[in-house]
């Protein structure tokens, strides 16, 4: 009966979480731990990952039948570099994340991590190798100690207590009175989007992935809150193999490689000044931003 009773009991917990608005997406997957979209392969093995590469071979994907998004897609991130991707709205941007997580799986094309296609391997596996530092960092409504350390299973009191330094959240935490005991979310403490983004990063600290997916999430913060969690995100992103999808090119202008993405298709790639060069996409969507925000600051003044 207990066993009939806990999915339900989940799905409830689900529902009213979602309802809070302090989930995320790959939370509510890993609690409610199935999924409808896609499933493992009988006997799949685990994902065993050595040289953290990622490669997308081809791939075509839609949400739709008739509608698709990633029109043929292929591009490579090799182990330890930093690949942003940027595009118009509507690109197909966060649509690739999704797809490396497996949420869906390509209609046609292979997307592989060290050599392995993610869709022959445990989704467990696949997950765990994983960190995602989402838009919109939603939190459970449970003490700021919990909130980091469900990034992994058994993760202790140290773990947590390093990760929330390296993400620089521990001075907060230790000025209030309870510490990380204290309890966050409806019930609690409300956190800014700056300090939530945090929690987010020490949680993804303590899974301590060899592959970082980032998707940019700067529109909710001041500049200034900004250019700090940049500089975390840096440190922590140091030797992972990490894929940032950025709305802003200015945070991503040293990343090893740029992908520009338009229509589902890989229309530029190459580094900033190498795109600029090319006086293409890129240099136009470049332009557009710098005068963006050279008027921004005229107005500010
Ligand atoms: P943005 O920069 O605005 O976030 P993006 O490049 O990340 O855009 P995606 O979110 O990947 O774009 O969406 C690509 C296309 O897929 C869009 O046209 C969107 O409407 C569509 N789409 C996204 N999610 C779904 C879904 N769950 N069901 C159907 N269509 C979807």
């Amino acid at each position: 009966l207990i066993q009939l009773f806990r999915p339900l009991d989940m799905l409830g917990m689900v529902y009213r979480t979602v309802r809070q608005g302090i989930i995320d997406m790959a939370a509510m997957f890993d609690l409610i731990d199935t999924d409808v979209e896609v499933r493992d392969a009988p006997s799949a093995p685990a994902l065993v990952v050595k040289r953290p590469t990622i490669s997308f071979e081809d791939v075509v994907f839609g949400y739709e039948q008739d509608r698709t998004i990633l029109k043929g897609l292929s591009f490579e991130v090799p182990a330890g570099n930093h690949v942003a991707i940027v595009g118009p709205s509507g690109a197909g941007k966060s649509t690739i994340a999704r797809l490396l997580f497996r949420f869906y799986d390509p209609q046609s094309g292979r997307i592989l991590i060290d050599g392995q296609d993610i869709a022959q391997v445990t989704q467990k596996s696949l997950r765990a190798q994983i960190g995602i530092v989402p838009q919109d960092s939603v939190l459970f409504n449970e003490s700021i100690g919990y909130n980091i350390a469900y990034g992994r299973e058994g993760a202790t009191e140290e773990e947590v207590n390093a990760a929330a330094q390296a993400s620089a959240i521990l001075p907060f935490i230790e000025r209030l009175p309870q510490g990380f005991d204290t309890e966050v979310g409806e019930r609690g403490l409300k956190l800014s989007g700056g300090e939530k983004q945090r929690v987010a990063i020490a949680r993804t600290l303590v899974k301590n992935p060899p592959i970082l997916l980032l998707d940019e999430a700067t529109s909710a913060l001041d500049s200034r809150t900004e250019q700090d969690i940049l500089r975390t995100l840096h440190r922590v992103s140091e030797d992972r193999t990490t894929l940032a999808i950025a709305h802003r090119l200015s945070t991503i202008a040293d990343a090893d490689r740029i992908l520009v993405l338009d229509q589902g298709r890989l229309a530029e790639s190459g580094t900033h000044a190498q795109l600029l060069r090319q006086g293409g996409l890129y240099a136009e969507m470049w332009a557009r931003q710098q005068a963006e925000s050279e008027a921004e600051s005229e107005a500010a003044e």
